[in-house]
């Protein structure tokens, strides 16, 4: 998680503070949230009103559990119904092969965890170094177990190469694991070869498209998938919601056990508001990928050109891959990352992924694409979202010009 830093100049020690303000963790006074600038939607998104307006009345008026038999009950279940239907459209999905869990973290458990539950004596896991954490921790985790892990490595242009597969992939993998997109770098991955290196050993295929939903056209059917996870929060719905793909005819263990929801595949009383939201923050994504990818191309344009025309030294990370239209991931070569947010407060960006950022350390992503962990430590991930303004850019790029040049002078 992002911890929002405030400058330790000229800023008020007021303990008496509207919830507008945050508190800066290096002189503990405090500053008004208006005056950061939001470039880290790769770690969340805001709630769109009109997802927070369908989830509002399901809190209280509508406070039903979804799993009563009586007839509130069923009006909690249609409203259920109604968002896994929104929520298979946007992935070319048919209803009943959703799955709702509590974010992508837990879908990519019940997918590898499951996968090596069902998968009656297959013992082998396939994933790729640059996947998030959830994924190579759960594969960890499992391999601790007694499953053999293979990570695969990556070209520095951030992609799996092809010649790795072979042989990698075998009659004893369970499940190849191969995210869509890159929350650090936004590289999209091309799954043709991990899909048909799977298929071709009768292995199950998961993909964590948690940063490929709403950004880029993702279908399952297209892609040929078995299992995919996604989370509300990265596409303007709410924390703690999210849903596990799985194919007609897959079988998964199940990994949360009590009272059989989800068809016996994911138990526990269902967030009725939370997935009520997610379905709504889904059609919303489907309706507006397109031009929110046109405006976010346009706008990490703007901040990349802003940097490299006032600053030496900057670069953009897979500079030639395909990358997702909203993020950049940019090294400052000479400038160390953490030391630029703390001369930047107001601008709220990433050194790594959110989920591992409270803890400074180069980034296992870039690291693997070959990069040394001295260059790693100056890079930082930007990444735009639907607020996101030219103003924004501009102000963000004034901010961090003076920033990245006094940690250079300092460091020199
Ligand atoms: N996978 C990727 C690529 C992510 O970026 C994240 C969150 O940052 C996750 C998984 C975990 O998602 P959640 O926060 O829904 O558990």
């Amino acid at each position: 998680m992002q911890i929002i830093v405030a400058a330790a100049e000229n800023q008020p020690h007021n303990d008496d503070v509207p919830p507008s303000w945050v508190r800066c963790i290096y002189c503990h006074g405090r500053r008004e949230m208006s005056d950061h600038i939001y470039l880290d939607y790769n770690a969340t998104t805001p709630v769109s009103l009109e997802v927070l307006d369908a989830m509002v009345p399901w809190f209280n008026e509508r406070f039903w559990n979804a799993a009563s038999a009586h007839t509130l009950g069923m009006v909690a279940r249609d409203a259920v119904e109604i968002a896994r239907h929104q929520v298979a459209d946007l992935i070319g999905a048919h209803p009943n092969e959703i799955v709702f869990t509590s974010g992508s973290t837990e879908s990519i458990n019940l997918a590898l965890v499951g996968a090596l539950g069902s998968s009656s004596g297959r013992t082998g896991i396939v994933t790729a170094a640059t996947e998030h954490k959830a994924v190579l921790d759960t594969a960890a985790w499992l391999a601790e177990r007694g499953a053999y892990n293979r990570v695969l490595p990556v070209t520095a242009s951030g992609e799996i190469d092809p010649e790795m597969l072979v042989g990698s992939v075998d009659e004893h993998t369970a499940v190849v694991s191969i995210m869509a997109a890159n929350n650090e770098t936004g590289v999209i991955a091309d799954l043709t070869g991990p899909v048909e290196a799977a298929r071709r050993f009768g292995a199950l295929f998961h993909t964590d498209v948690t940063q490929a939903v709403g950004r880029i056209n993702f279908d399952v059917e297209h892609s040929d998938i078995d299992l995919a996870s996604l989370s509300a929060h990265k596409m303007y719905g709410p924390k703690g919601v999210g849903a596990l793909y799985v194919r007609r005819n897959v079988q998964i263990e199940p990994v949360i056990h009590g009272g059989g929801h989800e068809n016996n595949r994911r138990s526990g009383t269902l967030n009725v508001a939370g997935i009520v939201g997610f379905g709504v923050a889904a059609e919303l994504a489907a309706k507006q990928r397109d031009s929110d990818a046109e405006r976010s191309l346009q706008l990490i344009s703007e901040l990349v050109v802003g940097l490299a025309g006032q600053l030496d030294g900057v670069g953009v990370v897979a500079e030639s891959t395909t990358r997702l239209p909203n993020t950049v991931n940019i090294r400052f070569a000479g400038a160390d990352a953490e030391a630029i947010m703390a001369n930047a407060p107001t601008v709220a960006v990433s050194s790594g992924s959110a989920c591992t950022s409270m803890f400074p350390h180069p980034s296992h992503v870039l690291m693997a694409m070959g990069m040394p962990a001295e260059d790693a430590s100056e890079c930082l991930r930007f990444s735009t979202g639907r607020p996101t303004t030219s103003k924004d850019v501009t102000e963000a790029v004034a901010v961090l010009v003076p920033a990245v040049t006094r940690v250079r002078e300092v460091t020199r």
